[in-house]
């Protein structure tokens, strides 16, 4: 057990690190985080900032001479550089884990082993690959790269084989140099919406599933997370469920995100895993009776985890670069509307700038309330009545 007035180290510095750096510190831990940039957005939070670029795992080591457990807050870490510092202090998830998370063929081999449903699938290694998992997949179908995709980037919806294969060249790069990457074709899921589950799982076992988000995507980005989900509860507790047996199935220490699609008939397929603290995961910090950084961080010090009660249905709005110049006040005249910003310095389209967790009575009325606030903070529509809701 790491104790309160240890040392946490994160590698990487941005809202993720931040937030998990508040929770520490609250807890009484001290926090050094490693990133490129001095002035991340977990630097005025830590306590430490060791300046190296995550691809270095030289310039990183220094972490492990300040740290007492470790951790990471994005997947796209060379796990060289992991493996480096677990040679000095444990790190959490395990670097296995990201392993199986950086690439999709590994994490949906892991999800089978596991016995979790994932969409028909099929690796596609070399060109010769495409027209035996077209036959298997059926189309339409997305076609995905194996590694360093995110947010929607590195895939394409395919219609027809025509279709197929100019993204296959496309996203493999085959006609390049050095060879093709790796990508996956994979069956387009009709389904109802998408969901997530955050779990956390402590190194003396202990798992914690948080309430299922049902998650809107806006541009391939997150744009709002729905608590609770409008699913059934059946369908809830077999998410929460899927999430626990694959923490435990993984031997997960710290959080999971998983993100999974719901079928018309309630089915759920898990899409993808994110072994660090989830942009849906945020609506916890003002709407359960723990945040999903405390748990985090109660996870990877091998405390015992929080209550993971839903305090009051929710809705996470994400704040966007292109919502710039923002309008707080205008978003806060809404008194349940929490609004948490990153301190990046630059607002760029499509960069995630902060969030707002916005309360409500009911999961529909949160949402409502939600893209008023977003309406709001954009300078859009102000709201009116500085007690909206309120009694
Ligand atoms: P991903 O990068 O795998 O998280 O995909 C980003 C988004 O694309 C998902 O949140 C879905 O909205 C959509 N998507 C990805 N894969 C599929 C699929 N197989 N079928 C339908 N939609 C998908």
């Amino acid at each position: 057990m790491i104790l309160p007035g240890s040392v946490v180290g994160i590698v990487g510095g941005g809202q993720l690190a931040r937030m998990s750096a508040l929770a520490a510190r609250a807890m009484g831990y001290r926090v050094a985080v490693a990133d490129p940039d001095p002035d991340c957005p977990a630097a005025p939070v830590a306590d430490r900032v060791v300046a190296a670029s995550l691809a270095d795992p030289d310039a990183v080591a220094p972490l492990a001479d300040v740290a007492d457990v470790i951790t990471y807050e994005f997947e796209n870490i060379d796990p060289a550089v992991l493996e480096r510092l677990a040679s000095r202090r444990p790190v959490h998830p395990r670097v296995e884990i990201l392993r199986t998370c950086q690439n999709r063929i590994h994490e949906k081999r892991a999800m089978e082993r596991l016995g979790i449903p994932v969409a028909t699938w099929r690796p596609l290694e070399s060109p010769a690959d495409l027209e035996a998992a077209l036959a298997a997949v059926g189309l339409p179908a997305v076609l995905k790269t194996a590694t360093m995709g995110y947010d929607g980037k590195g895939q394409a919806v395919v219609r027809t084989p025509a279709e197929a294969r100019a993204a296959y060249a496309r996203l493999s790069g085959h006609a390049a140099a050095e060879g093709g990457r790796p990508l996956v074709l994979e069956g387009l899921v009709p389904f109802a919406c998408e969901l997530s589950v955050v779990v956390a799982r402590s190194a003396s076992g202990q798992v914690a599933a948080f309430p299922v988000a049902e998650n809107i995507h806006e541009l391939n980005i997150l744009a709002y997370s729905i608590v609770p989900a409008r699913v059934s509860p059946a369908t809830q507790a077999a998410a929460r469920d899927l999430a626990v047996r694959i923490a435990e199935g993984l031997g997960l220490v710290g959080l999971l995100g998983v993100e999974m699609f719901c079928l018309p008939d309630g089915s759920l397929l898990v899409n993808e895993l994110a072994p660090r603290p989830h942009n849906s995961g945020h609506f916890t910090q003002n709407a359960c009776a723990t945040s999903q950084f405390e748990q985090h961080i109660r996870a990877v010090c091998d405390l015992p985890l929080g209550a993971v009660d839903l305090l009051s249905p929710v809705c996470m709005v994400n704040v966007m670069g292109e919502d710039f110049p923002l309008a707080p006040a205008a978003a806060l005249a809404d008194p349940r509307v929490h609004l948490h910003l990153y301190g990046k310095r630059e607002a760029r389209p499509h960069r995630k700038m902060g969030h707002m967790n916005v309360l409500g009575l009911t999961a529909d009325e949160a949402l409502e309330r939600a893209r008023a606030a977003k309406a709001a903070i954009r300078g859009e529509q102000p709201l009116t009545g500085s007690s909206a809701g309120l009694s």
